[in-house]
């Protein structure tokens, strides 16, 4: 079970202290959303979880073991960017294939998962393109796909879909939600958009300044907001 735990997590470049003793508890299966202003620490939070960065201080736990020296490849978890950074000269399957083929994958188990992520995410039709014949919401689907292949027990996404126009947004959320009622893997999920944190997350997570505010399920910090920065940052729709 992969369970991912936090305990008094800190992480500083030089002498900025970007995260400052953060401590949570996300239960395998759940989707938590973090939300806060601009340079709270959201990206650095996931990047930290995943091991792109490593923490200052503090403990992370990820199905109970300790993760803090473990290498990103080994914490079962995969890590889907708002920028899609697909590779530009391979095509929607090799792209999606890759990280399993470098890992020394066989062949014909390579291509079963790929086509299960495919058929998952709607994406069959599109297999033998390049990601410039793609649209914006077909790159995303691209880039989750990659992560889906890998069949991580926790799914961490840094705004993905900021980069998408509105109507492309509420469609890719929906394909998000159902994307984690049929894997059930554990998500963690940044946005700056409300109605995506309110509609997605089974708790969220209010970040300021690298500290948490709060945290609780939608419609609690909605109805019950611990002060007035979680208020103005979960009542207002922009
Ligand atoms: P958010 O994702 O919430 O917008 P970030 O986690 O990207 O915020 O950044 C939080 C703060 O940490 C910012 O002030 C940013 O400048 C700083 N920061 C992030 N990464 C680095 C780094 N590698 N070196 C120095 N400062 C960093
Ligand atoms: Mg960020």
């Amino acid at each position: 079970m992969a369970d991912v735990t936090l305990t008094e997590v800190r992480k500083s470049f030089g002498s900025t202290d970007v995260i400052r003793g953060v401590s949570l508890d996300i239960k395998h299966g759940e989707f938590v959303v973090f939300v806060g202003p601009s340079g709270c620490g959201k990206s650095t939070l996931l990047r930290a979880i995943s091991g792109l960065e490593e923490i200052s201080s503090g403990e992370l736990r990820i199905g109970g073991q300790l993760m803090n020296h473990v290498d990103p490849s080994k914490r079962g978890i995969a890590m889907v960017f708002q920028s899609y950074a697909l590779y530009p000269h391979m095509t929607v399957r090799e792209n999606m294939g890759f990280a399993l083929k470098h890992a020394g994958e066989p062949k014909a188990q390579v291509a079963e998962k790929v086509e299960r992520a495919a058929a998952i995410l709607g994406l069959q039709p599109l297999m033998d393109r390049k990601p410039k014949a793609l649209s914006g919401g077909q790159r995303q689907r691209v880039a989750i796909g990659r992560a889906i292949v890998r069949d991580p027990e926790v799914f961490l996404f840094d705004e993905p879909l900021s980069n998408l126009d509105a109507e492309l947004r509420v469609h890719m959320r929906i394909e998000v939600a159902r994307l984690h009622r049929e894997l059930g893997s554990t998500i963690i999920y940044v946005t700056h958009d409300q109605v995506e944190a309110m509609t997605l997350a089974d708790k969220i997570v209010v970040l300021r300044a690298g500290v948490v505010e709060q945290v609780g399920a939608p419609l609690e910090l909605y109805d019950n907001p611990a002060n007035t920065f979680v208020a103005g940052f979960i009542g207002s729709p922009r």
